[in-house]
């Protein structure tokens, strides 16, 4: 289909482009970018993401480390290996698979980690570079939309971007990275008020509710382009959070799910890494 726009492409370019950077800064100066994941407990998703975080390190030609704690560690042996892990110089990067077991406090795990190796820029420290419009890690998923945006030309100087969601990890960073493009930018959420009216206003929608298809035909303006961050598991498969059926013929462009959003965030995982390298050895 002629509007869709390609994750899985814009992903693997970012990819090549890291994998340059990686064989160059090794060349240059003999360290080697690396990226830690943390994972605690055995949830099954969460070992298919990092599994792939690992084969997407490698492919990189980047080293990685694979921290899997049980289950039942408590807090402060959870923020101690974090503590290592920062402490370490192999580590350039690292992420605290999410969502932790419920006896564990997952805000507190991300404070420990400090903003220099913050590979999915979800700390404090680097939300509120990104909310002063300063250098410092991007918020992987959300930047891989502005990538996405960039990668098809959609101007984004001046166009009215309505986000659906605010949570910390997708919808109020994408808004400040947006504001960062000079965007005009409306967030919703499940308080407003007459959504459909407010959406359809946006030249450019994001969705990022976690609601399966909850965004129909009648949310969008035609011509609009469209962005489907949402990733729902259905007894028949995956789902975004856009009605792709009933959206799509009415798009300038639109995001698939899957092989839209998703496969950028480990492409940002990786460019954060390799950003975070060559800071620490110009440092
Ligand atoms: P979240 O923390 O559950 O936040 C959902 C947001 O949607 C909240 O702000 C909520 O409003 C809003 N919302 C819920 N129902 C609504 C409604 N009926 N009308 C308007 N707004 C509504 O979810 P998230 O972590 O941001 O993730 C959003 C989606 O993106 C999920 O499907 C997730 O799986 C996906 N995701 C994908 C990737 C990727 O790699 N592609 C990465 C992260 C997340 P309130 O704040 O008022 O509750």
């Amino acid at each position: 289909m002629e509007n869709l726009i390609d994750g899985k492409a814009v992903a693997a370019r970012v990819r090549v482009d890291v994998a340059t950077r990686v064989a160059a800064l090794k060349a240059r100066t003999g360290v080697q970018a690396g990226l830690a994941t943390v994972m605690v407990g055995e949830d099954p998703a969460s070992a298919v993401y990092v599994g792939n975080k690992h084969t997407a390190c490698h492919a990189a030609g980047m080293a990685s480390f694979d921290v899997h704690l049980p289950g039942d560690i408590t807090q402060g042996e959870l923020h101690a290996r974090i503590d290592e892990i920062c402490a370490d110089a192999r580590i350039h990067g690292m992420i605290v698979q999410m969502p932790l077991p419920h006896h564990l406090d997952e805000a507190a795990a991300l404070d420990r980690i400090v903003y220099a190796k913050d590979a999915d820029g979800l700390t404090p420290a680097a939300q509120g570079m990104l909310a002063t419009l300063r250098p410092g890690p991007r918020p992987a998923t959300p930047n891989g939309v502005i990538q996405l945006l960039k990668a098809y030309d959609v101007e984004m100087r001046g166009a009215h971007a309505v986000i659906v969601g605010r949570s910390d990890i997708v919808g109020k960073p994408q808004a400040h990275l947006l504001l960062e493009q000079d965007c005009t930018v409306t967030i919703c959420h499940s308080r407003t008020r007459d959504l459909a009216a407010i959406t359809r206003q946006a030249d450019i929608l994001v969705a990022a509710v976690g609601r399966p298809r909850m965004l129909t035909a009648e949310h969008v303006r035609p011509g609009a382009v469209v962005i489907d961050v949402g990733i729902n598991r259905l007894p028949e498969g995956l789902a975004g959070d856009v009605d792709f059926a009933s959206v799509q013929p009415i798009a300038r462009l639109i995001t698939p799910v899957p092989g839209g959003v998703g496969p950028m965030t480990i492409a940002m995982l990786l460019h954060n890494t390799i950003e975070a390298a060559e800071a620490a050895a110009s440092d």
